[in-house]
């Protein structure tokens, strides 16, 4: 295997080791509170692993499990409560909130004061980072941008092929792969040959959702590989985009997956908490 795995788990452990030595500098804890609505097992995954997450940085945490049929009204009045409690420094409301009822997740995270949006989805903290002025950086963009800093990646000059256009993921991270001056192509569904496109990539970020998309004739010896997707494979094993072991053996970096982006993006929430509870004075 040629490449270099780039080691998200590592790299997220020493992370969160510097945001609870920040933390522990404070007037007061950081706070993070979460939301679920219903009980969609993955989510709840998620919603543990935040907790565990803010026990090891020291913060506060409190989470709100709200049965499926709490609707819109009654979600709505929790996050106005929780943006006038001092001790929430972040909300954080897990989506998708379920289906079959009436609810509107624009209008939810549009109800999330800015300076407690850590995951960086409300619309203010969208337009700073259009203008590369901003407190938050959604998570797994930002934790991609710190993995190739921490490799020494610098996109200035090179071509980085974004593969995938969500909100969440593909556009943040072609803006940030921008802001470092990266010449950035954005690829989606209906980008024709794809394939001719990813070959030109130094820095292929996949964030598509679809196991083995990324093959290796798709990529440009040397090129740094980034898997953000996490999908299942017909075993039902955790995998990306990326046809991992013929890809490492081309790539000069890549990131697995599990132990790649995911822990990444979990450290990055931690650091968007610390962040906020420095907006909020608790320096
Ligand atoms: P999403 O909203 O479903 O977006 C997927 C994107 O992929 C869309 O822009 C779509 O294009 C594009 N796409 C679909 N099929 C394609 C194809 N054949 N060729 C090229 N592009 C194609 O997903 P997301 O929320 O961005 O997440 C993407 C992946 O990352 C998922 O696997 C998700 O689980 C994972 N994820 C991981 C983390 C983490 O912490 N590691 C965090 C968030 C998401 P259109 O816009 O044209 O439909």
């Amino acid at each position: 295997m040629a490449a270099t795995i780039i080691d998200g788990k590592a790299l997220a452990a020493k992370k969160k080791a510097q945001v609870a030595e920040q933390a522990a500098k404070l007037k007061s804890r950081p706070g993070l509170a979460v939301i679920l609505v219903g009980d969609d097992p993955a989510s709840r995954v998620y919603v543990t692993s935040k907790r565990r997450d803010c026990e090891e940085c020291g913060f506060y945490s409190e989470e709100f499990a709200l049965p499926a049929e709490t609707g819109q009204k009654a979600l709505l009045e929790l996050v106005d409560t929780l943006n006038e409690r001092p001790e929430i420094d972040g909300i954080l409301c897990q989506l998708p909130l379920p289906k079959g009822y009436d609810y509107d997740e624009q209008e939810v995270l549009l109800h999330i004061a800015p300076s407690k949006d850590v995951d960086a989805f409300h619309p203010t903290n969208v337009g700073k980072i259009m203008i590369g002025d901003y407190d938050f950086l959604p998570c797994t963009p930002a934790g991609v941008m710190e993995m190739l800093k921490e490799y020494n990646i610098d996109p200035a000059g090179k071509h980085c092929v974004v593969v995938g256009r969500s909100n969440i993921v593909g556009k943040p991270q072609a803006m940030l792969l921008l802001h470092k001056h990266g010449t950035v192509t954005i690829c989606h569904s209906r980008t024709p040959d794809l394939a001719s496109i990813t070959r030109q990539a130094d820095i292929l970020v996949a964030a598509v959702g679809r196991v083995n998309l990324i093959t290796a004739d798709m990529v440009k010896p040397g090129a740094v590989v980034i898997d953000v997707a996490m999908n299942r494979n017909a075993a039902g094993k955790l995998c990306g985009d990326v046809d991992f072991a013929p890809v490492a053996e081309i790539a000069s970096y890549i990131t697995p997956v599990p132990g790649g982006v995911g822990p990444m993006t979990r450290a990055m929430l931690m650091e968007n908490t610390l962040t906020a509870a420095r907006l909020h004075g608790k320096e």
